[in-house]
């Protein structure tokens, strides 16, 4: 499940917060002005993932180091020596230009330096403004924050897939071309990782609302690795149980295992588990979405206190049909409070402290100056670590 397809959020970003990217001191008043325009075209336009916003506020910075719409100056690359300003332009029919004055006309514009006859009617059209007979326009806040979002929308993919790989010369090209400004660039995108690097996926918290305990799966996974399952639990592979699933975590403990598999033969049939194990993190979000009814669960436990939490429950699809051939084998049916649960009572360990403990452990790996106490306790600093918490899993943010 990749965090960079998930649900964006433009909250971090602020006048506040985007301040220490644009250092020039013009750029501090602009920012108030203009940021909010840009923020606003991202959104509209679908495109305000917060890996996107960075990489359209780099690229603001390195067109524009002031935060602000501007004509591209005469420069060497546009203006002969003793020449007329922008008529190296006029004739660059790559940029559909058609002749003199199509150079100045035409000249870069905006947050992005919209550049050529070609490109002035093409996202002119798209955005109903007549920029060819007005090509000013391109400079009006509202529409240069919609040219960038618009260039940005239409490499959104290859965007994300240079930002992933790290490739920031690969970033820059997409937009301009070129490399020009990628020092800059860089070093926006740079200072601008502190932004995003928390939590540039969803947190444990935010994917309450999904009613899809598989969205934190990544996270889950690590724990459970953490845990290291083979010492303690046995995945559940036999032809009529069907227990696959981004929400299930196919494991139980080996005696529970064994007798499941006993009432399974015994029946003859196909078995569904919907949940097996699960992680405390997932016990965590069922909590929730139970005390709030939320989702339609009937009964969750507090973690780590389920014994699913430690391979020792199943939920299952048919219970009534399934009832009495668990019930010879150690599984009890928990009651009609929670009608798919079952429980296994002929013993095994308590898992779910253990769980607990592994994901403390994992949690100081990665935040060494903010550790948890490692007791296997679910108190209050567990659970707030555990709600910002990457949903994906450390290290993939
Ligand atoms: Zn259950």
């Amino acid at each position: 499940m990749s965090n960079l397809a998930t649900r964006p959020s433009t909250k971090r970003f602020n006048a506040a917060s985007v301040a220490p990217l644009f250092p020039e001191a013009e750029a501090q008043a602009n920012l108030a002005r203009y940021l909010p325009v840009v923020l606003s075209a991202l959104h509209e336009e679908g495109v305000d993932h917060p890996a996107l916003v960075l990489l359209a506020l780099a690229t603001i910075r390195a067109e524009s180091a002031g935060f602000a719409p501007i004509d591209e100056y005469p420069s060497a690359w546009n203006t002969a020596p003793g020449g007329k300003a922008f008529a190296l332009y006029d004739h660059r029919h790559d940029l559909g230009n058609q002749g003199a004055g199509d150079g100045e006309t035409y000249r870069g514009r905006g947050f992005i330096q919209l550049t050529g006859r070609d490109n002035y009617q093409r996202y002119g059209d798209r955005l109903g403004v007549d920029l060819i007979h007005r090509p000013e326009l391109a400079n009006d806040p509202e529409v240069a924050a919609h040219l960038l979002a618009l260039f940005i929308k239409d490499r959104e993919q290859a965007l994300l897939q240079a930002y992933r790989e790290g490739d920031l010369p690969a970033a820059r090209a997409l937009i301009n071309g070129g490399r020009h400004g990628l020092d800059v660039f860089r070093q926006t995108m740079n200072r601008g990782q502190q932004l995003i690097a928390d939590d540039a996926g969803r947190t444990v918290a935010s994917t309450r609302s999904s009613c899809d305990t598989g969205a934190i799966s990544g996270l889950s996974q690590q724990v459970l690795n953490e845990l290291g399952l083979d010492g303690h639990l046995i995945r559940i592979n036999h032809p009529l149980i069907n227990g696959e699933g981004d929400q299930n975590n196919p494991w139980l403990q080996p005696a529970a295992y064994r007798d499941l598999v006993r009432a399974v033969n015994e029946r003859g049939r196909p078995l569904r588990i919907n949940s097996a194990l699960r992680t405390p993190m997932q016990q965590h979000l069922l909590h929730q979405q139970w005390r709030r009814g939320e989702c339609g669960i009937s009964a969750a436990a507090r973690p780590p206190w389920s014994q699913h939490n430690s391979g020792l429950a199943i939920d299952i699809e048919d219970a009534p049909g399934w009832r009495p051939y668990l019930e010879q084998h150690g599984w009890r049916w928990l009651g009609p409070h929670d009608p798919m649960h079952f429980d296994y009572v002929r013993g095994g360990i308590d898992l779910g402290a253990e769980q607990v403990r592994a994901y403390q452990r994992l949690w100081n790996r990665h935040h060494p100056q903010r550790p948890l106490v490692v007791d296997g306790l679910w108190g209050p600093a567990t659970e707030a670590a555990v709600n910002r918490s990457p949903a994906a899993g450390f290290g993939h943010s």
